[in-house]
């Protein structure tokens, strides 16, 4: 096995790490990774198999895995950083929008350098039936300039700039290498990872499980239970090619600004919600489907993003653009309670491996969170290895880093966000309900007097099925999980 010592030539289409007046130092350099000699104990593990030895294995170069092995790196361990895919990002699906102030702890000035299409400065809501929306539009200048508040980027480019953060520090990134397996001690502990390269197995005091949802290693290591399909979503996007030009005057916006558009009441009736993103020539265009509702709709998500795009007040975004890519990758939606143990004896969990992304209606974020808890794994990891515990009490300091910023303590917050969100009242009757109402309010009825808001709301209300107790019941529900 050849492990890269950096996104370099020797790994396919991986792109060199910036150079740009802020890239760090030369960085540390980091033990190499020794081959295991015969009497290592490694070697008992494989029989047959070569071994490398580091400190760390981080599999999986998302954005967890990727914050994690630069922690590591950081900290002076030497950490292979596996990835199945030739490079990283190149098999990773998102619809486009991160949030980068968690890149602080990365990098100052990350802005300067990070690969962006547009800095978001428009955010807004649209509340949907076939026919009619609602919108609360939100537009600020200040997230058009440093620090930024969101930037829509595409994954290639993103994974292969973080991995390249941590490649620059010292990681060691293996591309085109499925991690297929733990391995374990005696006493079934775990210290380290197969690989599926004959030439390999990779040996490490601590294993972090950065390979995304519905984890297998996370499995393997009896963390995660079987997949509750109710704690998933299925999203679905397509990218569409548009001139800029054409993107900045009917989203107006300019060059580098940028547009976030979230949606609600799009999926006929499924639990879920649709986005539109602007990239620099190109937007995003997807949905969110409730798994177990999708499964018996008998509608193919294709088609509802067909719908999404047909509606009026959508089309006039898109008309004209073709389609350059279609994607498709589960959410885990559960939340707090849904997340598995988070560590094991030489094994921690982050990002999506960990059901990390927070997914509560007018927030979908789950970049952020991944690379916050590769971050924090990556520091306990090296505190662990210094220490000499990487026992799961070793380990147990990454919940409580976790819960005292914003990873757990959002999700601690929105716990019932997720269940509010996909229930079926607010899926399929409130957006009836409310632009019922803003029918009423907009609607100039003469020679009949304006109705008061009262009577709208009980009018919407009555031909929406919802009954004025439940609407009371709902809003103290919303007003409990936002508090
Ligand atoms: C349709 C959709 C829209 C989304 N929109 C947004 C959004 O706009 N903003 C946002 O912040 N989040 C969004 N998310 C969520 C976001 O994509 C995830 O939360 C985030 O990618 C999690 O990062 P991660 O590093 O934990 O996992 P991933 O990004 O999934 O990375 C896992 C990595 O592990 C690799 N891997 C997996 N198994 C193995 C193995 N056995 N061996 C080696 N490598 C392996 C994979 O190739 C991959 O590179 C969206 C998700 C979807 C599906």
């Amino acid at each position: 096995m050849t492990a890269t010592p950096a996104a370099s030539s020797a790994t396919p289409a991986a792109p060199a790490p910036s150079a740009s007046a802020s890239s760090p130092p030369s960085p540390p350099s980091p033990p190499s990774p020794q081959p295991a000699s015969p009497a290592s104990p490694a070697s008992s593990v494989s029989p047959g198999r070569a071994t490398l030895f580091f400190d760390a294995v981080v599999v999986g170069a998302g954005p967890a895995g990727s914050a994690a092995a630069l922690e590591l790196a950081r900290a002076g361990r030497s950490v292979a950083l596996v990835e199945r895919g030739p490079f990283p990002g190149s098999k990773n699906v998102y619809g486009g929008v991160i949030y980068g102030r968690v890149l602080d702890e990365v990098l100052p000035a990350w802005w300067e350098e990070v690969p962006v299409e547009r800095w978001v400065v428009r955010r807004s809501t649209m509340i949907m039936t076939p026919t009619r929306s609602l919108s609360i539009d939100y537009r600020s200048q200040a997230w058009g300039a440093a620090p930024y508040n969101g930037m829509t980027t595409y994954r290639a480019d993103f994974d292969s700039w973080l991995a390249g953060r941590a490649v620059a520090a010292g990681a060691r990134l293996v591309t085109s290498t499925v991690a297929t397996g733990l391995l374990r001690d005696a006493a079934g502990r775990v210290v380290g990872v197969r690989t599926d390269r004959a030439d390999g197995d990779l040996r490490a005091q601590v294993v972090i499980a950065c390979d995304g949802v519905n984890s297998f290693l996370a499995k393997e290591a009896g963390l995660l239970p079987r997949a509750d399909a109710a704690h998933h979503t299925l999203g679905v996007k397509e990218v569409l090619s548009l001139p800029a030009e054409v993107i900045d005057e009917r989203f107006g916006v300019r060059r580098t600004e940028g547009v976030d558009i979230e949606m609600l009441g799009c999926t006929r009736g499924i639990p879920g919600g649709g986005f539109l993103y602007t990239n620099a020539d190109t937007v995003s265009v997807g949905v969110v489907l409730s798994l177990p509702h999708l499964a018996v709709a008998k509608v193919r998500p294709e088609e509802i993003i067909a719908d999404v795009k047909a509606h009026p007040a959508v089309a006039p975004y898109l008309r004209g653009s073709t389609v350059k890519e279609y994607s498709a990758h589960l959410i885990p939606e559960g939340g707090y309670d849904a997340m598995p143990r988070l560590h094991a004896d030489g094994l921690l969990l982050a990002g999506d491996a960990a059901g990390m992304t927070l997914a509560a209606g007018i927030w979908l974020e789950g970049v952020n969170f991944a690379i916050g808890s590769g971050l924090a794994a990556g520091r306990v990891a090296a505190r662990a290895i210094t220490v000499g515990d990487v026992s799961s009490a070793g380990l147990a300091s990454y919940r409580s880093d976790l819960e005292g910023q914003f990873v757990l303590a959002d999700h601690r917050r929105l716990r019932g966000a997720p269940e509010v969100i996909l229930s079926e009242r607010i899926q399929q009757r409130y957006p009836g309900l409310i632009t019922d109402i803003a029918e009423g309010v907009f609607t100039v009825t003469n020679p009949t007097p304006k109705p008061g808001f009262t009577r709208l709301l009980r009018r919407a209300a009555r031909r929406n099925g919802v009954s004025l107790r439940e609407l009371a019941a709902d809003a103290a529900r919303i007003g409990r999980v936002f508090r």
